[in-house]
């Protein structure tokens, strides 16, 4: 690695070292066609490799049925925030839909999808994104369009480690933050979608799963670069796609299906994940971390130093004699405060190895 740096952002994050270099390689001069996927058209036929790569990739990784389409689209998590109600809502009368709120994402899109339809939060609300409450609390509507869950909450370090049982309504899922950490049924649901600029890539392209069956039910004011049923008719091409992005995809997928897919992702998520989380429990509260243990995220470790509430003197402290050990972007959300750590795929043992080590070290120095 020719890098110094450990970059344990939260998204847009860190791209293995090969991608960024093969990236490099081709960028002036793209698989001999004498221009750069900067510069290609998105109707060429070199383009339409690209896409069809990243498709193939993506499929083969999650294994995706064939009743499901895949689109490339922009606006990022935000925009499916919007694009989910605006093509979901109307596919019952009642324009009713479901949410989980379990952290400041979930809680944006059912705010968003308030402005298409009615939106029944299914649980009582939380004082604090620690734990997904138990779903025997859950009252779901059986009439809802979908119900609507976050399967990691970025900000607040809580994962689902199971999948919402919704007695047959559709199942809509934001994936970004823990995308290709694990194996998925995508059977299972109706939408799940994603930037990719945590596990999958770089910014600018979101991925849409969808099964075909729902395309074709968008409210009319839908606009039209995120009506799936005219996205998915035109392999994501009705106008320019993000094509850097869809590039870069590619290369990542490539990466992570050359570094064993999905089910290795996720040994190594738990791996890495246990060693931070190690670390906190040995701490005696010297780290905190909020969250119940039984929803502690793989992708994205928070805590705080000191002690519980946090003193944020210390961690200003942590945060510093860690970039001096070349390991940034360790600041909490700015909505929390604290310590995010975020353990995405492209992450290393031996990188989270070197941050454990540094916060044995500080809890010695500073205790
Ligand atoms: N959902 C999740 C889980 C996220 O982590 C984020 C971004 N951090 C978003 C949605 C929003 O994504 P974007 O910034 O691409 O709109």
């Amino acid at each position: 690695d020719q890098k110094q740096t450990i970059y344990f952002g939260a998204g847009p994050a860190k791209i293995p070292q090969s991608v960024l270099l093969q990236a490099q390689q081709e960028l002036l001069n793209y698989s001999g066609t004498g221009i750069s996927v900067l510069e290609m058209s998105h109707r060429s036929a070199d383009f339409n490799k690209i896409l069809n790569k990243s498709e193939g990739l993506l499929r083969e990784l999650w294994n995706i049925p064939d009743n499901y389409k895949v689109m490339f689209l922009q606006g990022g998590g935000s925009g499916q925030f919007s694009g989910v109600p605006l093509n979901l809502i109307g596919l019952k009368e009642d324009k009713c839909a479901d949410y989980l709120v379990t952290g400041t994402w979930s809680s944006k899109a059912a705010k968003e999808a308030e402005k298409y339809g009615k939106v029944n939060i299914v649980h009582p609300k939380l004082d604090a994104y620690t734990k997904i409450p138990d779903p025997s609390s859950w009252t779901l509507n059986p009439s809802a369009s979908y119900v609507y869950y976050c399967a990691n909450e970025t900000v607040n370090g809580v994962e689902f480690n199971f999948m919402p049982e919704t007695n047959g309504v559709i199942l809509v899922c934001d994936m970004s933050s823990n995308f290709m950490s694990r194996p998925v049924d995508v059977s299972k649901f109706g939408v799940i979608f994603g930037g990719a600029q945590k596990n999958i890539g770089c910014a600018g392209v979101t991925v849409v799963i969808v099964r075909e069956d729902l395309l074709g039910h968008a409210l009319k004011e839908c606009p039209i670069v995120l009506d799936y049923k005219v996205q998915a008719e035109m392999n994501s091409l009705y106008n320019t796609p993000p094509s850097f992005s869809i590039y870069i995809m590619g290369l990542v997928l490539e990466w992570t299906k050359n570094n064993g897919g999905c089910a290795a992702m996720e040994t190594l998520s738990k791996q890495k994940s246990s060693m931070i989380y190690d670390v906190i429990n040995a701490s005696s509260n010297f780290y905190a971390c909020p969250v119940d243990t039984a929803c502690r995220s793989r992708m994205n470790v928070t805590f705080r130093v000191g002690k519980k509430e946090g003193d944020e003197a210390l961690e200003k402290k942590f945060v510093e004699g860690a970039s001096k050990r070349g390991m940034m972007a360790l600041k909490g959300h700015r909505s929390v405060g604290g310590i995010r750590v975020s353990l995405y795929n492209s992450i290393t043992v031996e990188e989270t190895e070197a941050l454990a080590a540094f916060m044995k070290e500080f809890q010695k120095e500073h205790q």
